[in-house]
């Protein structure tokens, strides 16, 4: 796992997502090297970092152009990057020419996820997994409705980390903001 602190950084951009919850989207995805990962919502490319060193492929899309830019530094700096295109676009608008999807992360999408929902159960193949990270309770409960909807079983995880800081008087944990990670799998 890459560490937290190793991410360039943006007042401009949210993330990188943190590391426990990258590892918790690696293993539900259950990501192998035959796959084509969509990160949509790429942000710092907290999330397309880990998954271009265990896919075949990542394309990652943000609306933001400095999120695309700071994704493409983070791969420069971990050496990655060779299996990735980057999209500076909306989910909804980039999705529609992307085929074939193994594993669809939806980390960011506005108020478009409803939207973006649909397109991404339409491209996602028959093995295909979708992962959404949502700090918004709306986006968790949008979220379960419109795969509820699309024929889903979606599961929903709550998360909670805390890490500790070792201090001269003795360990402090910090919490971090909590997250869902909403899941589904079209199989
Ligand atoms: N997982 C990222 C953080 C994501 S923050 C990391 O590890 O760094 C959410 C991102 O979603 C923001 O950069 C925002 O610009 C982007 N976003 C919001 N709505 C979007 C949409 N409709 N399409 C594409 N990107 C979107």
């Amino acid at each position: 796992m890459l560490e937290d602190k190793d991410f360039f950084k943006s007042c401009d951009v949210p993330g990188p997502t943190k590391e426990a919850i990258r590892a918790i989207l690696l293993y539900k995805s259950e990501v192998t090297s035959d796959d084509k990962v969509v990160d949509c919502g790429c942000g710092t490319g907290g999330i397309t970092c880990e998954f271009a060193q265990r896919a075949h492929e990542v394309i990652s899309i943000d609306t933001n152009p400095e999120a695309i830019e700071i994704t493409n530094k983070n791969l420069d700096k971990f050496g990655l990057g060779d299996n990735v295109t980057l999209i500076n676009d909306n989910g909804s608008n980039a999705l529609k020419d992307i085929d074939d999807i193994d594993i669809a992360i939806v980390g960011g999408s506005g108020r478009e996820l409803e939207n973006i929902l649909d397109i991404v159960h339409d491209k996602l193949n028959s093995k295909g997994r979708i992962l959404i990270t949502a700090i918004l309770v709306d986006t968790k409960v949008e979220a379960i409705n419109k795969l509820k909807d699309l024929g889903y079983n979606p599961k929903i995880m709550e998360v909670n980390i805390s890490n500790g800081r070792v201090l001269d008087r003795g360990i402090l944990m910090i919490s971090e903001n909590p997250i869902a990670i909403i899941s589904a799998k079209k199989r």
